[in-house]
């Protein structure tokens, strides 16, 4: 698949739900890393078709802190608040 290919492919499937990293990879057969590489030109481009990006920020299961505003599609390793690693990584859907 060349990378055209693959964000609209994304994006076809953002609008059928909400998905972390690892599920769209799982979903298309890509790698986590390669997902991540196209997430900002997906939403990019949702921007420009009215139809923006909705991400569900990562959370911390220990305490609840959430990681507003980070705008980015890395699951973050550590908790500001409570320095633990259980950290639920952000989610994307289409509105
Ligand atoms: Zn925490």
């Amino acid at each position: 698949m060349n990378a055209g290919t693959i964000r609209q492919q994304i994006m076809a499937v953002l609008k059928e739900g909400e998905w972390g990293v690892r599920e769209l990879s799982q979903r298309l057969g890509v790698a986590e890393k390669d997902v991540i590489t196209h997430l900002p030109y997906v939403q990019r481009s949702l921007a420009g078709s009215g139809t923006p990006l909705v991400i569900r920020e990562a959370f911390c299961w220990a305490c609840g802190f959430t990681f507003k505003g980070r705008g980015r599609f890395t699951r973050p390793g550590r908790c500001p608040r409570c320095r633990r690693t259980r950290i639920e990584p952000p989610a994307f859907h289409v509105a």
